[in-house]
């Protein structure tokens, strides 16, 4: 007897009308016809079952917080970054927990059950760091927050910056971030590269930096966190987030420099929706699109995971918590319209971010941990162009948000009376004809 089973699914990998069991939080068995019974039974009727999404980069103390205590105006990330620093006085614990959690809510939502957030350090009173802990703790029964320490004002260039961000750690902090870029000089954000990487050796750390969230081809502080993560050997416990400035480097430097991320196990995080809003603002035209080379990354074997960044703060006025409208996103941007490129792009928004995050028991193998999404849309490509509804979201082998399938009443003389966007892809297109 198990505790729930699904039946009919199309797995994301193409494999077509698998049974899926689970019981005591785990898939226990995963194949064609499951002769068994089960507490509860769902039908997917050959529709897609995912792992869940997971989102490797995000900023849940700044979530929800649009218009507080003004809008961008500029709309860069420079005036962002500006706007945070005028409301962090403001911030209470009570008001970042309730907007962390209502933000939460959203993404189970959609389907969305694992979250890396950067949190900023740069208050010394780190009333943010005590606030995501507990979002943090009150959040685990139904979704995995991991805690990045993040000197939003500079490591170096932000006084008490460096202690603040050891008090995190001290406090609980899973992550060692940095913002290399924004330190005054080059020099100095090259040796916060340096300090933060030593910092995550010495405690045993992963690091998750953003690196290069500039149009400045010459920020090149990926260089040096390739370097510095071979040199303390952290080789697959760093990330590499954004990285907008290779889309403006030269060819000739990327095809020595993507050899290098490569060779020191870095996951790439770029952000497609917050890449193509603030990149470029100082270009008149052609405006570049500013974000990192997903292809190219990935051709070379590194570890592509996407972000969301941001929903509805000082940087983002959009975003719905669907990592789906992420993936969109970077099929246009990057221009990754063949049936391989758009299946590698669920893969970064699904295994890859939760390898990004090293999270253990994900996936859909018997064993793994029994959480899933059951989408309104027959394979992965579809789920893309869609954004598809979440017809189910599953936490250890429970139901926890549940949505009616999508549809519309036509009346039209004749034509049908029903459509459901899902049933309107030419089966060619799926099959890969
Ligand atoms: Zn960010």
């Amino acid at each position: 007897m198990f505790d729930l089973l699904i039946r009919n699914a199309n797995l994301p990998d193409g494999r077509r009308n698998i049974d899926i069991a689970i019981a005591d939080g785990r898939i226990a068995a995963l194949q064609p016809r499951i002769d068994a019974k089960a507490r509860e039974e769902i039908d997917a009727t050959g529709r897609l079952v995912s792992p869940p999404f997971v989102d490797p980069h995000f900023h849940l103390d700044a979530t929800l917080s649009l218009g507080l205590p003004r809008m961008n105006r500029s709309g860069t990330l420079l005036e962002g970054i500006a706007l945070w620093g005028e409301l962090r006085p403001m911030l209470t614990r009570e008001a970042l927990i309730e907007r962390a959690l209502r933000y939460c809510d959203l993404a189970v939502s959609q389907g969305l059950l694992a979250i890396r957030s950067h949190v900023d350090t740069s208050d010394p009173r780190l009333v943010t760091v005590e606030a995501m802990i507990e979002v943090r703790e009150r959040v685990a029964p139904y979704l995995d927050l991991q805690l990045v320490a993040f000197p939003q004002d500079g490591y170096f260039r932000s006084l008490g910056a460096e202690d603040a961000l050891k008090r995190a750690l001290d406090m609980g902090v899973d992550v060692v971030g940095g913002i290399p870029h924004f330190e005054r000089t080059m020099q100095e954000g090259a040796a916060s590269v340096e300090a933060l990487c030593r910092v995550a050796a010495e405690r045993g750390l992963p690091v998750d930096m953003h690196c290069d969230e500039t149009d400045d081809p010459m920020s090149r502080h990926i260089e040096t966190l390739a370097a510095a993560t071979v040199r303390f050997g952290l080789q697959g416990r760093v990330a590499g987030s954004h990285l907008t400035s290779m889309h403006s480097m030269d060819n000739y430097y990327v095809s020595k420099l993507i050899p290098l991320i490569a060779e020191a196990g870095i996951h790439a995080i770029p952000n497609p929706l917050i890449n193509i809003m603030l990149q470029g603002r100082h270009d008149t035209y052609p405006k570049r699109r500013g974000m990192t080379r997903i292809p190219e990354l990935m051709a070379a074997g590194v570890n592509v995971a996407l972000g969301h960044d941001c929903v509805m703060d000082p940087w983002y006025s959009m975003g719905s918590g669907d990592m789906l409208e992420v993936g969109h996103m970077a099929i246009h941007v990057a221009q990754m319209a063949s049936i391989a490129d758009k299946q590698r792009i669920f893969e970064a928004i699904t295994v890859n971010s939760a390898k990004a995050l090293g999270l253990e028991g994900y996936g859909l193998e018997k064993g793994c941990n029994g959480d899933l999404v059951i989408l309104q849309a027959r394979d992965p490509l579809e789920a893309l162009r869609l954004k598809a509804n979440r017809l189910a979201v599953i936490r250890r082998g429970r139901i926890i948000a549940r949505s009616e399938p999508r549809s519309t009443q036509l009346m039209l003389d004749g034509r049908p009376g029903m459509v459901d966007a899902a049933d309107y892809a030419p089966t060619t297109a799926a099959e890969g004809g």
